[in-house]
């Protein structure tokens, strides 16, 4: 028996605990660094899910959160100094770096959301200032603001830390130096609905309770659920921690705001290739937008969706993203690989190995048409094809180890004089045979016979092969490598090395 997919045996179980009519898939992030491959893994596994969810006929949505009230915590090291004064200041009221944006959350979140629309994830977009400053939290602030002891105690007993005196749910915002860090609540006006708050920066006064701040992260997030009928989340295993916010979340979703709360999706880390565990704030992370131009987007959501939520993901840029490609292309994993497509992802019957080759060989558009042809690769869908060129030539460039890179010399290489006259012989026979291969096992067996009949061993052949094109012994796989090459070409410079 073919074991169920992770996505599906969510979907399944969801609906078995919460009825299967509909359900709000959620996900969400602070936009306050470049939102890298490892932020990428929550959004993609709740898509996995809601898609899941929506085959099985569920009304489902899905959902992204950008927090964007939440404070800047320190000035990264991505940032000028200037970014001192903003420490502390929500992140939709603190300027964009580069000028060019409407304020520094969405610095970061538009080539996110640009990605999102690549990787054909159809979520609704809602951000926190504007649910905060609609009044959609009115409700869960004044909840929260009347209950404030009981959610104390819930969050003194399950975290087990202790909570300072005039602690409170809400954190207003300063009107006066725009911080929402420092600030503290000395009073609450139910029928009003303002607070009477007080500022390190030394203001003191009113401020309401819609627009004039946010609730702290631990309450704010099972109102939220609440507030958009969250049913099933996914986060990170930082949040899932004994006594972390799913469980205090948890408890006061049920006791303070009577809503169950959503089925929790852990998910591990995805690390990056000998430098762990991705971070932005530290330098330690690959853009979505950078590695969209090296992979097509169906594989990057294959790199998640293939590897259950509690696996970590070990992403290495190099030869084991090629791997990760061709068993895409393989339909290894036929029910991720049928999560991960998108509608725009034409396939194309290349291998990606292959076009790595054939980049290096072709130095044009045209001469790399020329040589998909010949080795009878169908290049009709010509915009797919040149695109996934254009991946395979970035990743060349990027990240190819040494071993794959090569560039076809022009003349006939100096270390052919080595050669004696056996090797000429052999030469002279496989100037004389390979027009009459067609495919590159037929040129990989073929060579393999021109060896053996002159009684030498097929890979000292093989490497005098690869001296007479590229002057080094080893070299992409010479089947595919031979038949990416000019016909002519190859008779000319065989004949060459048979000469000398
Ligand atoms: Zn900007
Ligand atoms: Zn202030």
């Amino acid at each position: 028996m073919v074991d169920l997919h992770w996505a599906d045996a969510i979907a399944e179980e969801v609906c078995e605990l919460r009825g299967g009519d509909s359900h709000v898939v959620a996900s969400g992030i602070t936009p306050s660094g470049e939102i890298h491959i490892g932020n990428m893994r929550e959004v993609v596994t709740a898509d996995a899910v809601y898609r899941a969810l929506d085959e099985r006929g569920v009304d489902v949505r899905l959902i992204y959160v950008a927090d964007n009230f939440d404070p800047l915590r320190t000035v990264y090291p991505f940032l000028p100094e200037t970014y001192e004064k903003e420490v502390g200041k929500p992140l939709f009221r603190i300027p964009c770096p580069c000028g060019g944006h409407e304020n520094y959350a969405e610095h970061f979140l538009e080539p996110f959301l640009e990605s999102l629309e690549l990787l054909e994830i159809d979520a609704e977009v809602l951000r926190a200032d504007d649910l905060y400053n609609s009044g959609r939290y009115r409700g869960a602030i004044k909840v929260a603001l009347e209950k404030r002891d009981s959610i104390a105690r819930i969050l003194e007993e399950i975290s087990h830390r202790s909570l300072p005196n005039g602690w409170s749910p809400f954190n207003p915002l300063c009107p006066l130096c725009e911080r929402i860090v420092g600030t503290e609540v000395v009073g609450f006006n139910a029928r009003e609905e303002s607070v009477e708050i007080r500022c390190r920066c030394g203001f003191q006064g009113i401020a309401s309770i819609v627009g004039g701040g946010k609730l702290t992260w631990r309450v704010d997030w099972p109102a939220r659920w609440k507030i958009l009928g969250v049913t099933v989340e996914p986060f990170g295993k930082d949040h899932a921690t004994r006594g972390g916010s799913y469980d205090t979340g948890k408890r006061i979703a049920e006791e303070v705001y009577q809503y169950e709360a959503p089925y929790p999706i852990v998910y591990e880390w995805i690390m990056l290739k000998g430098k762990g565990a991705m971070h932005s704030s530290k330098g330690v992370a690959i853009s979505i937008n950078e590695m969209l131009e090296v992979v097509p987007p169906e594989v990057l959501r294959y790199l998640i969706i293939r590897s259950k939520p509690e696996k970590h993901i070990e992403f290495d840029p190099g030869v084991p993203l090629l791997n990760l490609i061709d068993e895409y292309d393989r339909r290894v994993n036929p029910r991720a690989h049928q999560l991960s497509q998108t509608r725009r992802g034409e396939e194309t019957s290349i291998p990606f190995r292959h076009l790595v080759t054939a980049v290096q060989v072709a130095r044009d558009a045209d001469a790399l048409l020329g040589i998909l042809k010949r080795s009878g690769y169908e290049i009709s869908d010509l915009r797919s094809v040149l695109a996934r060129a254009e991946n395979a030539r970035r990743w060349v460039e990027r990240y190819a180890p040494p071993t794959l890179r090569f560039r076809v010399h022009e003349r006939l290489p100096q270390a052919t004089k080595s050669f004696d006259s056996k090797d000429r012989a052999m030469f002279d026979v496989l100037a004389e045979k390979i027009s009459e291969w067609k495919t590159p096992q037929e040129i990989h067996d073929g060579i393999y016979s021109i060896a053996k009949e002159a009684n030498v061993e097929p890979k000292e052949f093989f490497q005098k092969i690869y001296i007479t094109l590229l002057s080094t012994k080893s070299g992409p796989r010479l089947g595919y490598f031979l038949s990416s090459l000019d016909n002519d070409f190859l008779v000319t410079r065989f004949k060459e090395a048979a000469r000398e």
